[in-house]
């Protein structure tokens, strides 16, 4: 093991339930054989960590994480002082899922960083050398850590559209959080600025923000759906991707859908119930789930970043010191936010 001179306990928030996060004291974890510790310096917030503000939770959460490797275990090839983001899903890399590079429907999964492994609101990280993706020192790390779920799960999801639909000349995208802003910005960036991307939702301040992205916004408190595409002149859609989670939203997207239409789930959430005939079969629609994406796609969405950074970062829009991350976590949850991150 190589490792700098480090601390043997952190300072760490911990999620106690109720909206309620105070620190306790953890010690450094010192890297085992295949793995390697991050000191963390930025990590994004998520929707996703709602039940561990609410119900509380002994594991460190944090699966939006960048940091700098500051010790390797033996059998790693990684430099100390190398700067890059964490992969979730700690994959097992030998099953046949994760041989064929589908890294995110690993058979053997060993856990989830920040679910069930400690992660990226720590001072330091412990992650198994596989789930790192190195960039260059030059890259921020807190835009670094657009990366993960807001270019890598929306890249993976349009990517799951087109293996049905090889042709998307229009996209809809229900629900203006987060994630539905990487894919409204990941469409753009993929299919070009003149591209046409419908994006939904209730909070204005969200549409604000998705319609300097590019997007043309239907604010669903004040029109349906349908006559809001109508009045941007798409009347139809190639592909819709659903962020919200709710069974209403997936059900007005699927029928905004033109024939070939796809409908990617990408929210998890409730449930959706099919007229399988007009839905499925005469218009040859289909319905696909997206879940995170693979660690093969991160170099390509590297490249995408370092093209389009000053347009990408617009999207996060609040930083905050890890000592403030309760109230991080409260104006996150009021709707008024794009990507929050905490910095350390
Ligand atoms: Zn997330
Ligand atoms: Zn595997």
């Amino acid at each position: 093991m190589s490792v700098l001179a480090l601390p043997s306990v952190m300072h760490v928030p911990c999620f106690r339930g109720g909206g309620k996060i105070d620190f306790v004291e953890k010690p450094v974890p010192q890297p085992g054989p295949g793995q390697v510790l991050l000191q963390v310096k930025a990590n994004a917030l998520c929707g996703s960590e709602r039940g561990q503000f609410y119900n509380g939770t002994v594991t460190t959460p944090g699966h939006e994480a960048a940091g700098i490797v500051v010790a390797v275990g033996s059998e790693t090839h990684t430099a100390l002082h190398t700067p890059g983001v964490v992969f979730l899903m700690d994959f097992c890399g030998v099953c046949r899922n994760c041989q064929r590079g589908f890294t995110n429907q690993c058979l053997q999964k060993r856990g989830d960083m920040g679910f069930n492994r400690d992660g990226g609101y720590g001072v330091y990280m412990l992650v198994h050398e596989t789930l790192f993706f190195p960039v260059e020192p030059t890259l921020p790390l807190t835009e670094a850590t657009l990366l993960l779920d807001v270019m890598g799960t929306t890249v993976h999801a349009i990517h799951r559209a087109q293996l049905v639909h090889p042709d998307i000349q229009s996209m809809l995208v229900t629900g203006a959080g987060p994630i539905g802003l990487g894919v409204l910005a990941m469409a753009k960036v993929l299919f070009g600025a003149d591209f046409s991307v419908l994006i939904t939702d209730i909070a204005s301040w969200r549409l604000d923000l998705a319609e300097r992205l590019g997007g043309l916004p239907i604010n669903l408190k004040q029109t349906t759906l349908a006559d809001g595409a109508r009045d941007h002149g798409l009347s139809r859609c190639d592909v819709a991707l659903d962020t919200s989670g709710k069974e209403a939203a997936r059900r007005a997207a699927l029928d905004q859908l033109d024939k070939r239409g796809v409908l990617v789930c990408i929210g998890h959430g409730e449930g959706l119930s099919l007229t399988v005939s007009p839905d499925l079969i005469a218009t040859e629609r289909a319905i696909l789930g997206s879940e995170y994406f693979c660690y093969n796609e991160l170099p390509a969405n590297l490249e995408r970043l370092r093209t389009h950074l000053p347009y990408l970062r617009q999207i996060i829009t609040h930083r905050f010191g890890v000592n403030e991350i309760e109230a991080a976590f409260n104006l996150f949850w009021q709707g008024e936010t794009g990507k929050v991150v905490i910095e350390q």
